[in-house]
């Protein structure tokens, strides 16, 4: 801001100019007044010293007017008279002692020549000095007894001594002037610097206060307007103050909120512009820069579910996309402001990755159960239809068929209770009978058993039994259910002349049971997943063994209901080896709900 613009400069010419204009107008009237009062006293001089010539020296001695003028007294300094005979030629005058006497031409002897007193101003002579002279004259004609004029009485006065007087005081004006204008100037300062130092002081106040400072309070130095002004400000600063502490503790509220909050929150505005991103949005999406547009994000995540910006009254949108191999679920929502119009649009973002794998999982499940009891049920549909298509006539073929028929309804059995105990685990159904097992005796039991199957397909059975007692903690029919699944497998899944063996071992927690075989193995892909439902490595050949590609799945159930585990070690080609975990402790075991 130039100096010359502030309040201090344009009031300190405010005063300057009206005390200019209140010295010039009342000036110019004092002088004009003391001019008018001048002339009016140099007029009545000038008449009087006529009357007094008049007086004197016609109604005296009429020969020698000479005389009687010189005698005549005045004491008006500068003063001439003169007496004019009727036609204008100087008889007697004041000026010089004795004839001749100057010639006067004047307006207003003409006057009095023509017998009217006039007065007239601004003649000019040269006096006996040689000096220019203005006058101010006045000439009265003196009648005779006839009436006619006789003569003039002509008297003069320099006017300069008026105007050098007439200067003077214009002289003393303008002197007063200055001065008045210097104290002006003076006065006017103070006064602005009275008014200006509050109002820079608030200037400067008002700016730290855009700075953020808000606890200043400035001092109230008077009652008046700008008094009144700063404590306002004061007031208002503090309001400010109380207003801004609780938007930012409101703020800090929301930004804890959002901080903290497990699902991810980004806003836009409608003009498509990030306003805000909370941590976890940050993590689910991968983003690092926040400076992405609505456009910008929807292309980076490949959205094209008819999300866009303008959704104004539509209820929100919920859609589903990959991040890297994540699933995540957005839910669009558009915000309005306080009259309605919408303002942007909210995305709370969530991890659905899990939530997708469950429900993948169950389809998958749901399709598995309805393919593996498809096809039992076709074979027993088309040889029963066989059969009632006059195949019954035949005896051979009948029992043939219904031997298929009763197979197949034997494998849904097994798949249905399979399942059954599948979902018991599942709805933590199973109540376990737990006691103790001596497993040397145990597993000797359960090799007698499966010999003769190993035996039909040539393979050697073995068990290497401890020398002493090996106890663990378990269900004795789960128990056995899952070595004899497991057992059931190396023999089904190895060729013939394979061995199989069973051993022993421990470790500072755990009991290992180990069931090794050589049978055809298990490849690497393939290995994490023999635990899953319905998993089978070789579909055909699992199916025509009789497999519902459960076993091992309730056998992993079983171990973990056991607070064991199961787990397997295999090669391709070679063999695998299936590892039962039983812990050493007894196991406390969940509760069970009925
Ligand atoms: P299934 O009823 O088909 O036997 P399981 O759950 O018992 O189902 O086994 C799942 C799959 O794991 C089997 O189909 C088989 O491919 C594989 N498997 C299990 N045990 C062995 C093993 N000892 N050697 C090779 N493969 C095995």
């Amino acid at each position: 801001m130039s100096a010359w613009r502030s309040i201090k400069w344009k009031l300190i010419i405010m005063y300057l100019g009206l005390v200019l204009i209140v010295m010039m107008v009342s000036g110019t009237y004092i002088l004009l007044s003391l001019r008018n009062i001048e002339l009016e006293n140099s007029r009545s001089e000038l008449e009087l010293y006529a009357e007094k010539i008049s007086e004197q020296v016609l109604e005296g001695d009429m020969d020698d007017f000479q005389g009687s003028l010189l005698k005549t007294v005045t004491n008006v300094f500068g003063i001439q008279g003169n007496i004019l005979d009727d036609l204008g030629s100087t008889v007697a005058s004041t000026t010089v002692l004795e004839a001749p006497y100057p010639m006067y031409s004047d307006k207003a002897i003409i006057s009095a020549m023509n017998g009217e007193a006039s007065f007239s101003t601004g003649e000019k002579s040269i006096d006996t000095f040689g000096l220019m002279k203005e006058w101010m004259s006045y000439a009265v004609p003196v009648r005779g007894e006839t009436g006619d004029v006789e003569y003039i009485i002509y008297t003069r006065l320099d006017a300069g001594d008026m105007q050098t007087s007439l200067n003077q005081t214009t002289r003393t004006i303008i002197i007063a002037v200055a001065i008045a204008l210097l104290l002006a100037m003076c006065m006017g300062y103070i006064f602005a610097q009275t008014l200006t130092v509050p109002i820079l002081a608030l200037t400067k106040g008002a700016k730290n206060m855009a700075e953020g400072n808000l606890h200043q309070v400035l001092k109230v130095k008077s009652g008046d307007e700008i008094g009144q002004l700063t404590s306002s400000f004061n007031y208002m600063a503090s309001e400010l103050q109380k207003n801004i502490s609780e938007i930012s503790k409101e703020k800090n509220r929301l930004e804890i909120l959002l901080h903290n909050m497990s699902d991810g929150v980004i806003s836009f505005s409608k003009y498509g512009e990030m306003l805000l991103v909370n941590p976890t949005a940050k993590v689910l999406l991968g983003l690092e820069s926040t400076d992405m547009d609505f456009a910008g994000f929807v292309k980076e995540y490949n959205i094209n579910a008819g999300v866009y910006l303008d959704i104004e009254s539509e209820p929100s949108k919920q859609i589903t996309f990959p991040v890297g191999n994540q699933f995540i679920g957005a839910k669009f929502t558009p915000f309005y402001n306080g009259v309605g119009r919408m303002e942007g649009v909210i995305v709370v973002l969530q991890d659905i990755t899990e939530m997708k794998k469950l429900d993948d999982m169950r389809k998958e499940f749901v399709a598995n159960v309805s393919h593996e009891l498809r096809t039992p049920l076709t074979t027993v549909k088309s040889y029963t239809e066989t059969l009632l298509d006059g195949a019954m006539e035949d005896p051979e073929i009948t029992t043939e068929f219904l031997g298929i028929i009763n197979s197949e309804a034997d494998r849904m059995a097994f798949l249905v209770r399979d399942l059954l105990q599948l979902s018991r685990f599942d709805n933590k159904q199973v109540q376990l009978n737990i006691v103790e097992l001596e497993m040397n005796g145990f597993l000797s039991m359960t090799v007698k058993q499966n010999r003769i199957h190993a035996e039909a397909k040539n393979q050697t059975l073995t068990f290497e039994a401890w020398d002493t007692p090996v106890v663990v903690h378990g269900d004795r029919d789960r128990v056995g259910q899952v070595i004899n699944n497991i057992v059931t497998n190396a023999i089904k899944y190895s060729l013939e002349n394979a061995s199989i063996k069973i051993s022993i071992e421990e470790d500072d927690t755990y009991y290992k049971i180990k069931v090794k075989d050589t049978g055809m193995g298990i490849s690497k892909a393939d290995l994490p997943r023999i635990f899953e439902r319905f998993y089978r490595v070789d579909k055909a050949r699992s199916r025509a063994m009789g497999g519902t590609g459960l076993g091992l799945a309730i056998a992993k159930e079983i171990m973990e209901s056991h607070k064991g585990k199961l787990t397997a070690e295999s090669k391709y080609g070679t063999g695998t080896t299936m590892i039962m975990w039983f812990p050493k402790q007894k196991p406390v075991l969940e509760e069970i709900s009925i």
